[in-house]
């Protein structure tokens, strides 16, 4: 069997796109088990992993918590509201007490951009980043490209624009990163104050005319305004915002051409895309959630097999 080239997935960056094509071939035999009338398998049976959420998530942490219940492993769930960080303990200290109660591999989310680097120099667990910061989320990009994938045919070679909070955005970075790897042309659209200083270093071109990138595209990536990870104002109003970058039924009217509409969630309705557009079949935003059960189980069952 083919193995991944990494020990631990802490971002796309590290990945390889022998990587990714293994992941997505490893998703596709997963997805066929969920649609199954009896959905688990014993693959991941003696693995016992640790789910450490820093920061508040919903698809994400049910998305792992379910694609590791399908694998058979043991599962423990820690979230920061509850946790001794606020006591005065250490990252650290924190996950090696975790780690003694014999824990595998651990999937963590984190307000720091390079935590889960950080923890997998210094513990001995496997170390699955499910966002770190404004840093990288890479199980998000993974499966946001399987979707295009799924939908398309094939990554390569495919237009795909990322629309919006760019600057505050790990999915961004990451899906930046995965589609770049796997062949396709990316391109940024979004107000300049949400662009990041030196995006184009990447190899991307920004569009700050709407209109004109999705004219340009095959898809569609929307990103929701990060208003917890601001601290100014980066646009005059939400308004304002919509009247220029939101995805509505009427701006779709206007280019007048296929289009996939893709999101990470959680959305905006009304603000970054119109719920129109979210609920209409050009949209695949509940395609990406359900691929991403079977993305994460890949994930986790080929780095298992690492250990
Ligand atoms: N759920 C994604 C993330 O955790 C996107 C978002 O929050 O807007 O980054």
């Amino acid at each position: 069997m083919s193995k991944l080239s990494v020990d631990h997935l802490l971002g796309i960056k590290y990945l390889n796109l022998e990587d990714i094509k293994l992941i997505f071939e490893t998703a596709t035999h997963f997805k066929e088990v969920i649609n199954r009338p009896i959905k688990k398998v014993p693959s991941l049976r003696d693995v016992t992993i640790a789910n450490l959420f820093f920061e508040n998530s919903t698809r994400t942490k049910l998305s792992f918590e379910l694609a590791q219940k399908r694998l058979s492993a043991d599962v423990i769930n820690f979230s920061a509201s509850s946790s001794s960080l606020k006591k005065g303990e250490t990252l650290i200290d924190t996950v090696n007490n975790i780690l003694s109660m014999k824990v595998d591999m651990v999937v963590m989310r984190h307000p720091s951009p390079g935590a889960a680097m950080f923890l997998s120099k210094h513990v001995d667990a496997t170390i699955v980043n499910a966002g770190d910061g404004a840093h990288e989320h890479p199980t998000q990009a993974l499966l946001d490209s399987y979707s295009i994938d799924q939908r398309l045919g094939s990554v390569e070679g495919k237009k795909v624009v990322i629309v919006g909070d760019i600057l505050h955005s790990r999915v961004a970075l990451s899906n930046i990163f995965a589609l770049q790897k796997l062949g396709a042309e990316v391109r940024v659209c979004g107000p300049k104050t949400l662009m990041p200083k030196h995006i184009e270093s990447l190899g991307i071109i920004v569009e700050t005319d709407l209109r004109k990138a999705l004219d340009w595209a095959d898809v569609a990536n929307v990103l929701r305004v990060q208003f917890e990870r601001m601290n100014a104002s980066y646009f005059p109003s939400n308004r304002e915002y919509t009247m220029q970058y939101g995805i509505t039924q009427k701006v779709l009217e206007d280019i007048n051409k296929p289009l996939v509409i893709m999101h990470p969630g959680p959305i905006n309705r009304g603000v970054e895309i119109s719920s129109e557009v979210a609920d209409s079949d050009q949209a695949i935003i509940l395609d990406q959630v359900e691929n991403g059960v079977a993305i994460r189980m890949a994930v986790l069952y080929l780095l298992a097999a690492k250990r």
